[in-house]
């Protein structure tokens, strides 16, 4: 069923929104894309946008000082979109309004989501999901400031229109929002290349410990909790850093971990052309994209190693034996 806008909003007064935990730019651009479009385009809907805090650099997003990091008095809603998130778990504290709306609404493009709203708008091959909030806006009645967004989101998932999940339809729309008068340049420069010093040395930590494994074919990095708090590093601190990693001349998948508790990762997955990194994700329980997946494990770092380069063998070279990290 095609999603209309216009028609899921008839008769809702009370409209609340949700994107995934550790927001990143196309989670951020694709809800405040939506939400800018909600409150300039149906000013008498009571439009609520619920995200854990959203990074600093997006801050040139208008009005993100707005978004609601935590559930405050109202908790029932006529209808909750769901935008960038794969499944209801990782919508993170917004889940219960989620639970609790009359009506729900999911914008996706993960290709492990299974449909789980009422009504669902997800396109696998997307490049992003601001692409897709693109596609369910009124073209003429985008502003400068939902264009900003949209295009921010659209930048960051296909990392600058280099990834494969750029199509020229990806291309037109990035056209369109320039035409709305952005500084896509700016937007690019601050929101994705330009790192904290914070960042840069975590960076550079992830990238002197990492190791090539099974047959140069795999690049692995650990980053621990006591090297966070050396840096003093945020979680979102280490956003791109998997990536370059993937970058290794060679290298067909990169596989960053992060220590979050005694024994829990936070897993990172990047390949280049061969590796579903999505199927490997989501056989642990995680989920995302072919080229780009992730999954909390828990173990130590060589077994959630061990656990990953078994099915990454799997993939490279079926019936595979199972150790082969070392
Ligand atoms: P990242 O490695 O940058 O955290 O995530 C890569 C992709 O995988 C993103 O599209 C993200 O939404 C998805 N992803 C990351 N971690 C998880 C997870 O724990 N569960 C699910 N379902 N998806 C995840
Ligand atoms: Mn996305």
């Amino acid at each position: 069923m095609k999603i209309v806008l216009e028609d899921m909003l008839k008769g809702k007064r009370r409209v609340a929104m949700g994107g995934h935990v550790r927001p990143d730019g196309d989670c951020v651009g694709s809800c405040m894309g939506l939400y800018l479009y909600l409150k300039e385009q149906y000013p008498s809907l009571q439009t609520d946008l619920y995200l854990e805090e959203v990074p600093e650099a997006f801050d040139i997003i208008a009005d993100t000082d707005e978004v609601k990091t935590r559930i405050g008095e109202q908790t029932s809603y006529d209808l909750f979109i769901s935008l960038d998130c794969g499944d209801i778990a990782r919508l993170g504290f917004a889940g219960v309004l989620f639970e609790n709306a009359e009506e729900t609404l999911c914008i996706d493009h993960h290709i492990s989501n299974d449909a789980f709203a009422d009504y669902n708008y997800i396109v696998p091959h997307a490049s992003s999901t601001s692409e897709l909030v693109f596609n369910l806006l009124d073209e003429e009645k985008i502003s400068r400031s939902v264009a900003e967004a949209l295009y921010m989101g659209i930048a960051h998932d296909t990392g600058v229109f280099q990834y494969s999940c750029t199509s020229p339809e990806t291309m037109e729309i990035a056209a369109k929002l320039m035409r709305k008068g952005i500084d896509g340049n700016r937007i690019i420069e601050k929101t994705y290349y330009e790192k904290t010093y914070i960042q840069n040395q975590i960076l550079g930590r992830a990238l002197l410990e990492s190791m090539l494994i099974m047959d140069k074919k795999c690049i692995v990095s650990v980053i621990r909790k006591h090297s966070m708090e050396f840096f003093q590093a945020k979680p979102t601190d280490l956003e791109g850093i998997v990536s370059q990693l993937r970058q290794t001349k060679g290298v067909e998948v990169a596989i960053f971990l992060h220590e979050i508790a005694p024994q829990k990762f936070k897993v990172s997955l990047r390949s280049k052309e061969k590796v579903d990194v999505s199927e490997i994700a989501k056989y642990y329980g995680g989920g995302g994209h072919v080229r780009a997946a992730g999954v909390v494990m828990e173990g130590s770092s060589h077994d959630v190693i061990n656990n990953i380069t078994a099915r990454i063998a799997l993939q490279m070279n079926p019936g595979a034996e199972q150790d082969v990290s070392s």
